[in-house]
């Protein structure tokens, strides 16, 4: 294990702060390392592997696709991501699909996207909301709210307005006196700490992006794909979006993302506005299409009933170590624990206890735990935080 880790140190740039875990394969919710040590992962490689480790008709998928081709490129028609697209606008929206290979070029597509329906209306400019994550390409980086990503890096020129998202009472003027042509928002912030708008918050934004025509883009890179127990976030509080932004889950592990443009709004890319050599990846498509099967409503059903039974744990938790835990919140398999202990030695403990954590925001424990969990699992994850909390 240290000789991978020394390996490491001299070949790739210092840019991630690792666990010490050198992975030799993964199985449902687990990985093992090399050493064959088990470890329960309760982030699932950051809400990428929804349905955990080689999910055995994921695999039959990915063979299957691996003896066809993996690549052809955008000058033929690819089976797999048209019936993927169909799939994605069955479960949510009449619509079109662009494809990406990454979250981030998801928002690149849309920024482009709504510059030119801004070139029509003769509008400008987009609103974020503080706090958010949107991604590190330049494009994106410009929506993304998080100092310490952020930081001064160049971004476009093109104007980006920052909403906080305590104070959604000043959009209606920001709106009106700015005349922007989009906003983008996480329905529940994924870096920015799991926070959560309230379907008053949602329901208002959606009337404001109405009532001054406003294209308003989900950001569902992180919420999507059945993570918060509806297949799109933005279906727990009655609204629907313009555009919708997916990526993470929905390639199976692969890379793929895109986004989806409602019917209101299509028309506005024609050939050579937009593009990119590898979206949609064959694999990932299908991948995808195995996935979006097999997240159907009963298994989102289930997720909301073990998302439940996940926060009561917490919330049992909280009220036996109230020094160590403040607020839980979230929705489904996606939950976001306050910590009043340090972050690191948490972590470090959980490690001990063969348990894998997420912690963002500096002090919220992000868990996004394959969707694929049973109670077993979460009930050995709650014993483990227990074990954590009092080291
Ligand atoms: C992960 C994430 C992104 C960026 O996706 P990448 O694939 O890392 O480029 C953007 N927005 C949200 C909400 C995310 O969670």
């Amino acid at each position: 294990m240290e000789k991978w880790i020394d390996r490491e140190e001299n070949i790739l740039l210092n840019t991630y702060n690792r666990m010490p875990v050198v992975v030799s394969h993964g199985e449902g919710c687990y990985l093992y390392d090399d050493s064959g040590k088990k470890y329960l992962d309760m982030f699932s490689g950051l809400a990428v592997n929804a349905l955990g480790h080689c999910h055995p008709e994921v695999v039959e998928a990915g063979k299957n696709q691996l003896e066809k081709y993996l690549h052809i490129s955008n000058f033929f028609y690819c089976k797999q991501g048209i019936a993927l697209g169909e799939a994605l606008v069955s479960r949510s929206f009449p619509g079109k699909v662009f494809y990406t290979n990454t979250g981030t070029e998801g928002v690149e597509a849309a920024v482009k996207y709504l510059y030119k329906i801004g070139k029509k209306k003769g509008k400008r400019g987009i609103v974020c909301l503080s706090g958010s994550f949107h991604g590190r390409t330049l494009g994106a980086l410009g929506l993304t709210k998080i100092p310490s990503v952020a930081q001064d890096f160049p971004v476009i020129d093109y104007p980006v307005y920052e909403n906080s998202r305590e104070a959604l009472e000043n959009l209606e003027e920001l709106f009106d006196k700015k005349e922007p042509v989009g906003m983008i928002l996480e329905p529940i912030s994924g870096s920015g700490g799991i926070e959560v708008l309230s379907r008053e918050e949602m329901k208002r934004i959606s009337e404001l992006c109405e009532k001054y025509d406003v294209v308003l883009c989900m950001d569902e890179i992180q919420t999507g794909i059945g993570r918060t127990g509806k297949f799109f976030a933005y279906q727990h509080y009655g609204v629907i979006p313009d555009l919708v932004i997916f990526a993470k889950a929905v390639g199976g592990g692969s890379p793929l993302g895109g986004m989806l443009v409602h019917k209101n709004i299509d028309g506005y890319f024609k050939p050579g506005d937009h593009g990119t050599t590898f979206g949609p990846s064959p694999l990932g498509a299908a991948l995808g299409r195995k996935v979006l099967e097999i997240i159907d409503e009963d298994f989102l059903m289930e997720v909301e009933e073990k998302g439940r039974f996940l926060q009561l744990g917490l919330e049992n938790l909280q009220k036996k170590h109230p020094e160590s835990l403040g607020e839980i919140r979230g929705k489904g398999l996606m939950m976001g624990v306050d910590l009043k202990i340090d972050p690191a030695k948490l972590k470090r403990n959980f490690l001990e206890e063969q348990v894998l954590i997420n912690i963002t925001a500096k002090n919220v424990l992000r868990l996004l735990p394959p969707l694929i969990i049973r109670e077993k699992e979460i009930r050995e994850f709650l014993l483990a935080f227990e074990k954590a909390l009092s080291k």
